[in-house]
């Protein structure tokens, strides 16, 4: 049974692991919004194996597409193949027509941080310039330079900092610590940005790229204003840095448009995309980026892992799927439904902040006393809302804001049930 897996799984495996710390479970097999542990429970799963469960577990013409890979070509480093051509230009035509034209595609090795490894690496060799400028709060991985460029601490106080040269700037939105700011922020940090990169004598040297997230998804769903983004893009263009998107969580339709930078009216130099890319969990990273930047030499960013043929065909597969069902429509319509059950929570004395973008969502608790994060209020928030039959994951600076990431495919009714659980969690453990 599950106890026995997670005990003996416990022993055996790193101190380092995490989620059945907060959520011990054991899957077993998974289907739709769905997930059914080793003891016959089922939930429903709003974590979606943080975010890349795009079309839910198993989706069956996902399926069908891999095991018919299986049979023809598995692993393919770099060559092209059929699978790799068919993805590529799935990939392609969703993005917008005008940065399509201009957009080349690497591969990199299977997970996030591979690719955000490679954007940092592709924008110095382009720029021949060494920094990088990031912001507080955000989250892109945890080999060391994505680690460093990572403004959320926790990671890095252990193992020193990774790489020098690294900027933080604050980054605006809703949730900034200095506390609320209606309207046109008094604080302009974007332009502290623009006032730190061109002041020669007193500021920081010109970087090699601007990375950010468009939501910060680890850092606790915090979403950027949008005059801070468009502030970001004019100056790191008027000054020739790269902006590269992190688009790995909110990517692939997360929160209803296909990449998120989409709803800010920016293009980015470079996207950085990966968890949902196959729909299904099967490991792909990539970078797409400006053909102005493709100066790099061959073999500047390899690895083993750049071909895997069942996730090529599984993410061109659910390209054609998100088409067909018009499940970024779904994305909005389910958003607005969350945004609409989980507002039944504003007022709660412990709920600080309800905020989202289409399918990633947050609930921020904080101690109405001092205004505090409240750690330990969710995670019983979390437990209470397992022992109800939904999972859901956690985030943000001290890991006070429960958050989830359906399947963008999930139903109205599976959207209801679950949000009432989660209501219902927050009703009685923060009372
Ligand atoms: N960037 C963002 C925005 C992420 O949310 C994550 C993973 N949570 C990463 C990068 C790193 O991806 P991976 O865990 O696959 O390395």
């Amino acid at each position: 049974g599950s106890d026995a897996l997670l005990a003996h799984q416990a022993r055996r495996e790193s101190q380092a692991r995490t989620y059945p710390r907060h959520l011990p479970i054991a899957p077993a097999e998974g289907s739709g919004s769905f997930v059914r542990d080793v003891d016959g429970n089922v939930f429903i799963d709003f974590l979606g194996g943080a975010g890349v469960l795009s079309l839910g577990h198993n989706h069956p013409e996902l399926v069908q597409s891999v095991v018919r890979q299986l049979d023809t070509l598995t692993h393919g480093l770099d060559f092209p193949t059929p699978a790799k051509d068919a993805f590529t230009e799935a990939q392609l035509s969703m993005l917008p027509p005008r940065l399509r034209e201009r957009t080349k595609v690497h591969f990199c090795g299977p997970t996030g941080a591979n690719a955000v490894e490679a954007a940092l690496k592709l924008c110095k060799i382009a720029t021949g310039r060494g920094d990088i400028v990031s912001f507080h709060g955000g989250f892109h991985g945890s080999t060391h330079a994505a680690m460093a460029v990572s403004g959320l601490v926790s990671q890095k106080a252990p193992v020193r900092d990774g790489m020098p040269g690294v900027h933080f700037f604050p980054y605006c939105s809703s949730a900034c610590p200095a506390g609320p700011a209606p309207g046109s922020c008094a604080r302009d940090c974007a332009g502290y940005l623009e006032r730190a990169l061109r002041d020669d004598l007193g500021g920081i040297p010109l970087p090699a790229a601007v990375i950010l997230e468009m939501v910060q998804g680890e850092g606790g769903v915090v979403v950027a204003r949008t005059e801070f983004v468009r502030r970001v893009r004019e100056v790191t263009r008027s000054l020739g840095i790269p902006m590269i998107v992190d688009e790995v969580q909110t990517g692939c339709g997360r929160t209803g448009t296909w990449f998120a930078f989409e709803q800010y009216g920016i293009e980015p130099d470079v996207i950085v995309a990966s968890k949902a890319l196959s729909g299904m969990g099967l490991p792909v990273a990539l970078i797409l980026y400006d053909a102005a930047l493709d100066t790099w030499e061959p073999g500047a960013h390899i690895g083993t892992f750049r071909g895997n043929q069942l996730a090529f065909v599984a993410g061109a597969e659910a390209v054609r799927i998100v088409r067909r069902d018009d499940v970024l429509a779904n994305v909005r319509r389910r958003g607005v439904q969350v945004a609409d059950r989980l507002g039944e929570l504003i007022g709660n004395p412990w709920v600080r902040e309800v905020r989202g973008r289409g399918l990633m969502w947050g609930i921020e608790l904080a101690n109405p006393g001092d205004g505090r994060p409240a750690t330990a209020l969710a995670g019983e928030v979390q437990t209470y809302a397992l022992r109800h039959g939904l999972i859901v994951e956690r985030g943000g600076r001290q890991d006070a804001v429960v958050r989830i990431l359906p399947p963008l495919n999930v139903t109205a009714d599976v959207v209801d049930t679950a949000c009432s659980i989660l209501v219902e969690a927050v009703s009685a453990c923060a009372s």
